[in-house]
């Protein structure tokens, strides 16, 4: 399988990583910048003198990035939540948060972090590239630490652009829950209020574009609709989240499935269960006891000849840890649980005796009627 991330190296216990999209990135970074921005504001130069300050910049620039999400993740970290690592990827970075902030301050403190990083780091660069302009020091240096001060400044507006994910979405939804107190509602407008500015940014880029501007344009577009599915979906996520919080595999298991008895040929099971429920998993009943399970794949090893002599107790799967699961295990485990093995239904166990199934079916309709109850508007 293709890696969409590389692991670059560790630093203050957060690993940084490069997802593949970062490649393309600075490819087009060293290339504008070698082709387009130095000649054009620092004429006079060779070709060759361009690419390596293309390279530097691009360098530059990635540091910059990486700066910016540390400051993220270690104030994430001050505030106890946990940070898996640092990936850069096509729009910048990303600080992975394994839970949420749990007080509006720290997600306030958090989100602005990175901001605050990056305009600290475009008013250093400018200071130095006044200093090196007064100490006459050569070109390409001045321009560099301008083009670092620019940039910087430009990563820290756009990530304050108030449009959910972004720093500035966040701290727009801290703001929010700090006032109200209530994390549902804030992530409900905070959401609103990103997809409009998403809406704004697309129709900003068509007026661009009808003006002429067609690449500038095109741009804004882009980065419109990004932020428009982003928002969507980090507040989806947000309300899977909410509504899984602290609950259980018990929440949502079947304590009383149909079963089926081990002493039944397979042609009864078919006759007399699977065509009458419907369902793709029973568990099967011995001795008054589950002890395992049958399903349609089991079913299809076998032959309709075979169905008519074989017994369920002889073509069930005993009770393993593969295919069951505690009562007491968070949904999330549960969802991951499914994710890995691949099989969407699970018997579940307590002190060693099955008390019911869960299905991953149960789980996504739950989801989707959560869903059409509270999806914006
Ligand atoms: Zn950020």
């Amino acid at each position: 399988m293709l890696k969409r991330k590389m692991a670059l190296f560790k630093l203050l216990g957060f690993t940084v990583s490069l997802d593949v999209s970062w490649g393309i990135i600075l490819f087009l970074v060293v290339w504008s910048l070698s082709k387009g921005f130095f000649p054009s504001y620092f004429p006079g130069l060779s070709m060759q003198t361009y690419w390596i300050m293309g390279v530097v910049g691009a360098i530059g620039l990635f540091i910059s990035i990486i700066i910016h999400e540390f400051s993220h993740a270690l104030v994430a970290r001050k505030y106890g939540m946990k940070i898996k690592g640092i990936t850069l990827f096509i729009f910048g970075g990303v600080a992975e948060m394994q839970d949420e902030p749990s007080t509006p301050k720290s997600e306030f403190l958090m989100a602005i972090a990175g901001p605050i990083a990056s305009f600290t780091l475009s008013i250093l660069f400018g200071g130095l590239t006044q200093l090196a302009e007064t100490m006459k020091f050569s070109v390409p240096v001045i321009a560099l630490l301008s083009y670092l001060s620019m940039i910087n400044l430009l990563v820290a507006v756009f990530n304050m652009i108030p449009a959910f994910p972004t720093d500035g979405g966040r701290v727009l939804r801290s703001l929010l829950w700090w006032i109200r107190g209530d994390i549902h509602w804030a992530t409900q407008i905070a959401s609103r209020i990103s997809l409009l500015f998403a809406v704004v940014i697309v129709f900003t880029g068509f007026m661009h574009m009808t003006g002429g501007n067609a690449i500038g344009g095109l741009w804004w577009i882009l980065i419109g609709s990004f932020l428009f599915f982003a928002a969507n979906a980090s507040y989806q996520k947000l309300l899977i989240k909410e509504s899984f919080e602290g609950k259980t595999v018990r929440h949502f298991m079947n304590p009383a499935p149909v079963t089926v008895p081990s002493h039944i040929t397979l042609q009864e099971f078919v006759d007399m269960y699977l065509y009458r429920y419907h369902y793709k998993m029973f568990p099967v009943l011995q001795n008054g006891k589950i002890s395992g399970l049958i399903t349609v794949q089991m079913l299809k090893l076998h032959t309709h000849k075979e169905w008519k002599h074989r017994l369920v107790g002889q073509v069930m799967e005993e009770q393993n840890p593969s295919n069951s699961i505690a009562a007491n295990t968070p949904i999330d485990d549960a969802l991951n649980k499914m994710n890995e093995s691949g099989s969407t239904r699970l018997l579940v166990v307590e002190h060693s005796k099955i008390v019911g199934i869960i299905t991953l079916k149960d789980l996504l309709e739950y989801i989707a009627l959560k869903m059409e109850l509270e999806t914006i508007p």
